[in-house]
């Protein structure tokens, strides 16, 4: 597989909409690079760039240090998975999977063909269904199928738009893990593009966040996490969502306007400060308290149970150690 950078890769449609601004980044070989943004950010158009179906207005493509810019999608080697399955129904999963494997100009022994396939179902568990129809799959299954055969094939890069999001909830978290196991298995790179935070940061080795078309931050996910470079960046990881509250609320310095405080740094029961329990949902190892303080709703996360009720004044406290601080335009404030 390759290593691919972007650089300085601008991208307009119908020279008015600046899909992608100034687009600098490396996925390494054998990494998966997530781009983490929500709906309209780019993603989409980033893969699209990569692989060569859209032309790009500047900037450069390369894979392995080579330059692809000008090269035809089919030469570039790159696979596509997108978010709707997309096999060949009167096919059996055996033929849908090796498909990709057929091409005239690979000629793999069909020996080699049926090891491969094989290998992948295993891989997906999807080893008993081999000779079923495609249409005879649930969603799930075919989705599996569907990551099967790209990953059958060893190109350039695996682009990935979103494949799970169309999945009920506990067969995205399964397939996120498989997905995950199996990219570290094969070494392969990976480019995969979603707007939700949980698939970014189990799966990713590096995530790239993207606001309107820039790229804002890249880094590993707990990175992300702990230090997010602005409020924009610190919204997008952790569940649930920071709090970000005006400093003064805390008496903290005048010069600071916004801090930022993860619900998991603050904690309840004892403390200097006093409001009233607005909210507060068990979710099994963790408790999300919502608190009441001067006009502002702040969550707290709390380990295990919280025995309280709705209404009742607590005292809480800060981490003030863990607080992020943030300018007026919402950049970080690092501190000297
Ligand atoms: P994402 O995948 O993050 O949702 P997209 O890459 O699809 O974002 O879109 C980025 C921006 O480019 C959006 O403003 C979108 O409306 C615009 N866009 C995407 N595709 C086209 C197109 N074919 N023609 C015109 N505008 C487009
Ligand atoms: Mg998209």
């Amino acid at each position: 597989m390759a290593k691919v950078e972007l650089k300085n890769l601008n991208k307009t449609y119908n020279k008015k909409i600046e899909a992608l601004q100034d687009i600098n980044l490396t996925i390494e070989d054998g990494q998966f690079f997530v781009l983490l943004g929500p709906s309209g950010a780019g993603k989409t158009t980033t893969l699209r760039c990569i692989g060569g179906l859209e032309k790009i207005d500047s900037g450069s493509i390369l894979f392995n240090d080579e330059p692809v810019t000008e090269d035809q999608p089919a030469s570039r080697d790159v696979c596509f998975v997108f978010q709707q399955y997309s096999l060949y129904p009167h096919y059996s999963v055996y033929e849908n999977l090796a498909f990709p494997l057929r091409s005239p100009m690979r000629k793999l022994p069909e020996e080699q063909i049926k090891n491969k396939v094989e290998n992948i179902a295993a891989m997906l568990k999807i080893s008993n269904k081999l000779n079923n129809k495609a249409t005879q799959l649930s969603g799930g299954e075919m989705q599996r199928v569907a990551i099967g055969r790209a990953l059958v094939r060893e190109p350039n890069i695996y682009l990935m738009d979103e494949p799970l999001s169309s999945l009920d909830a506990k067969l995205r978290e399964t397939l996120r893990v498989e997905l995950k196991n199996i990219q570290t298995n094969l070494k392969a790179t990976i480019l995969y593009v979603t707007h939700d935070q949980a698939e970014a940061t189990t799966l990713a080795d590096k995530i790239g966040v993207l606001k309107e078309g820039k790229i804002v931050q890249i880094g590993a996910p707990e990175e992300i996490y702990e230090n997010p470079d602005s409020i924009y960046v610190s919204q997008r990881l952790g569940s649930p969502k920071i709090n970000i509250l005006p400093s003064s609320l805390f008496g903290m310095a005048d010069n600071i306007p916004t801090i930022g405080i993860r619900p998991e740094n603050i904690s309840i029961g004892s403390g200097q400060y006093s409001g009233k329990i607005i909210s507060i949902e068990n979710l099994g190892s963790e408790t999300v308290v919502a608190i009441s303080f001067q006009e502002h709703e702040i969550l707290a996360s709390i380990q295990g149970n919280y025995k309280s009720s709705i209404n009742e004044t607590i005292n809480f406290d800060i981490n003030v150690q863990k607080v992020l601080n943030f300018d007026e335009k919402g950049n970080r404030i690092y501190e000297r």
